[in-house]
Order: C-alpha cells, then structure tokens, then sequence
C-alpha cells in the first residue's frame, strides 16, 4: 500500500511525496493503523526504520481533525538536545502545508526566545525533561490540553536518569489522552513501567531477535588498548572517502583522539556534552552537511540522530551498556542504505563483548588482524608516538615538580 492510498490528509500526503515518501516502512505500515485509530501503541523496531514519521503522521492527522487555535496538543519527549531539533524538523516537514506550529525545545540555549514561540501559539512540542519543566514551573508552558504524549527512545526515557522526570509529567498532563513509546531496545522492566503509565492495553509490535540493524554490517577486531589510534588512522586513510562517526567512552577521549588524528593529518569534529550548546548543533550540522567526514563522540549521539549518509561506525571503545551498542551501529545503514561499523576490543573490554553478543543474543563476527599487519599497522603510524609522549610527560611533569618545591 502507497501512501496515497492512506485515509489521511491531503496536506500530510503532499508532504511525503516532497520527502520522497513513497511507501510506508514497515514499522510505519503496522504502527500508524494503530494510531489513527486512537490506540495507545509500544512500537519497537530497528534503528533507522522510520519510526519518527511512524508516529508524526497520524498524529499530524488527528490534530488536523479537530481544528483549534494553536495549543499545545501533542508533547513529544526526546532525550538529547539534538534529537529534540531534528525531531521538530520532521514534524515541520509532514506538517509544512498545513496551519500546525512545530516547536523544538531543549535547554543549553536562551530561554527567552522559546517562552516568546510558546506564548504565540504552538500545536506541537518535541522537548527534552530539563527545559520543559523548567518552562512548565515558571508558567509558560501548560500541559492540560495535551492529547498525545510520545515518548521516542522510550527505553531511555523510562529508564532511572529520566523516570521522575517522565512520572511527574504524567501527573500533570490529562489522563484521556493517546500515549505512544518508540525505541529499537526494550527489556521487561521498561515494559513494566511503560505499561504503568497507559490505562489501556497497549499494542506491541515487536522487531526481530536481533535488534542490531539487518542494513549494518558489524564486526569487532581485538585491539590493544594504546594501539587503537593507529588502527583508526590506518582505517581512515584506507577509506578516504567514508564519512566515519566514531564513539569513544568519555569527552576527554574525544577531544584527545581528535588530536591524535590531527597529528597524523586528520582533522576531525568533535562533539560531547562538555561543548556548548551552540557549537553542539554546530558541529552536528557540519558533519550532516559533510563539511568533514569524521565526528569523533560520546554516547550523546548514541541515540535516534539521523545522518542518511553515514557510511561507517566505529566503536574506539566499547560502550558501557550493551543497547548503546546498537544504537550506536545504527547510526550507520539507515533507511534503505547499507552500513558497516567495527569495534576496537581490548583484552580489559572482553567482558562488555560479551555482554552485547548476550544482549543481541547474536555472535559479533571478528575479524582477525594477524600478526605482522598488527605490527605493520603500528610502524607504518605518521605519528611519532615516542617523541610525543615524551614532551607531554615532561610537560606533565613540570608543574607539579614546581609545586613540589613550593610545598
Ligand atoms: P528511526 O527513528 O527508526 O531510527 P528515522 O525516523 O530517523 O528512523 O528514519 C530513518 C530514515 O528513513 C530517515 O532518513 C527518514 O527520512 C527515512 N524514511 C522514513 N520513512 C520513510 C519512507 N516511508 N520512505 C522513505 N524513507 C523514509
Ligand atoms: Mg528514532
């Protein structure tokens, strides 16, 4: 079944055909049924299968239904700040011919412009916790007209960093209303609490026993930890062309990876949740427009960004939480593109390997570096790590000697 066949808006469907929206994928085709209808609906499938139209479509419809002035009627709650933006930005899209105003809102920014876009009127708000309760408690922003609540990466959102958060909004907003989950993960205690906050029996669509992307191709090779650099400078350079987004385990080793790079002719974007908002959105608009191939990141932008032509993913480490994993590699092989990612693995990493291949419930592949392209890939490095780690040592080493001598 085409779009065009869908019993929705004129409007919504002349939008799908700009995107090129031809087709429902088939989250899309068994999710928004459910929706138009009224259901509340715990949607779970792969990484980059539509599930943000899945949902703003009938949504955009049933608010299209019932004409009112512009108030706040469907909340959309999002994890990062990023996600908020390009979740707006979908919405804007499907709702471009249409009267409904479109609001992403997310803190790290001024505070003024968004409670001046909220006093004028908005029908839609796609929003992460922290700025939305802080709008809510300063009365910008009220919530009892609220027909439809979303949480996407609804995991996440339910999961102990977010979930008082998520229970005192539930208690502020109407209890008839439609409530939706989206991820590509779940497990049986977030089910638990999303059941909890529906009233209704809930309908599940559920993805494959692998939740790993059947479009990502991903293998791990076992790497020592100090040596991993050079391996990630070999693979750049064999894949010139490839825009890479790299994951790494803190911002201090995304910024020191990044400069790694830089030493041996790399340059890199860099973005974690120790930069300022602005260069945040910046950096990700670089990479989205290809401005540069690589982005070296934390876990911030494990979840839910979608860049179309990321062509691979490599995990420099290991992530600590085993659905990182796959929303991570899902960052590639979206839509109907194909991907690829590769996990650096140390010997003190082994354990999180396993942890993945018994969350994925799937053997990762490996593929094998022998012995002498190990060694190979070392000395051929255009960095010249001994005579670097001499000079950072000393440089290390000078402060303190001086401070030493002062105690
Ligand atoms: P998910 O949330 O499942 O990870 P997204 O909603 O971010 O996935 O969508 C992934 C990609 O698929 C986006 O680039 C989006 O534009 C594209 N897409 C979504 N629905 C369709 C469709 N029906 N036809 C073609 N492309 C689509
Ligand atoms: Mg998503």
């Amino acid at each position: 079944m085409k779009f065009v066949q869908y019993n929705i808006d004129p409007a919504i469907k002349e939008s799908l055909e700009a995107l090129g929206f031809r087709k429902p994928t088939d989250i899309q085709y068994k999710a928004i049924p459910s929706i138009l209808k009224g259901e509340d609906v715990l949607a779970i499938a792969q990484t980059g299968t539509g599930k943000t139209a899945a949902f703003a479509i009938p949504i955009i419809d049933r608010l299209l239904r019932k004409k009112q002035p512009h108030v706040l009627r469907c909340l959309v709650m999002v994890p990062t700040r990023e996600l908020a933006v390009q979740i707006a930005t979908v919405f804007r899209d499907i709702a471009g011919h249409t009267h409904l105003k479109v609001l992403g809102l997310f803190g790290g920014v001024e505070q003024n412009p968004q409670a001046g876009a909220l006093r004028n009127g908005i029908d839609i708000l796609v929003a992460t916790p922290g700025r939305l309760f802080d709008l809510v408690h300063q009365g910008h922003l009220v919530l009892d007209r609220v027909e439809v609540l979303v949480l996407d990466e609804a995991d996440h959102m339910l999961d102990l960093g977010f979930l008082t958060d998520i229970n005192d909004l539930v208690r502020k907003l109407p209890t008839r209303r439609q409530t939706l989950f989206f991820s590509a993960t779940i497990n049986d205690r977030i089910k638990e609490l999303a059941y909890r906050i529906v009233k209704k029996p809930i309908r599940i669509q559920l993805s494959p026993k692998d939740p790993v992307s059947k479009n990502v191709d991903h293998a791990f090779a076992r790497i020592g930890m100090d040596d991993k650099r050079f391996f990630l400078e070999k693979l750049l350079k064999e894949r010139a062309d490839a825009k890479v987004l790299v994951f790494v385990r803190t911002r201090l080793r995304a910024d020191r990876v990044s400069a790694a790079m830089l030493r041996v002719g790399i340059p890199s974007l860099v973005m974690h949740s120790g930069k300022d908002q602005a260069d945040r959105l910046q950096v990700l608009e670089s990479f989205r427009q290809g401005d540069s191939r690589l982005l070296i990141t934390t876990d911030v932008n494990a979840r839910g960004i979608d860049i179309p032509d990321v062509d691979y993913v490599v995990n420099y480490d290991l992530p600590d939480h085993p659905e990182s994993y796959v929303h991570r590699v899902g960052r590639t092989g979206r839509g109907l593109k194909r991907g690829e990612a590769i996990s650096f693995v140390s010997p003190e990493e082994e354990p999180l390997l396993d942890a993945i291949e018994a969350y994925t419930g799937t053997e990762i592949s490996e593929r094998n570096i022998d012995a002498e392209s190990y060694r190979l890939t070392i000395a051929e490095t255009e960095d010249t790590p001994h005579d670097n780690w001499r000079k950072l040592l000393e440089e290390a080493d000078a402060p303190s000697k001086k401070r030493r001598k002062k105690s």
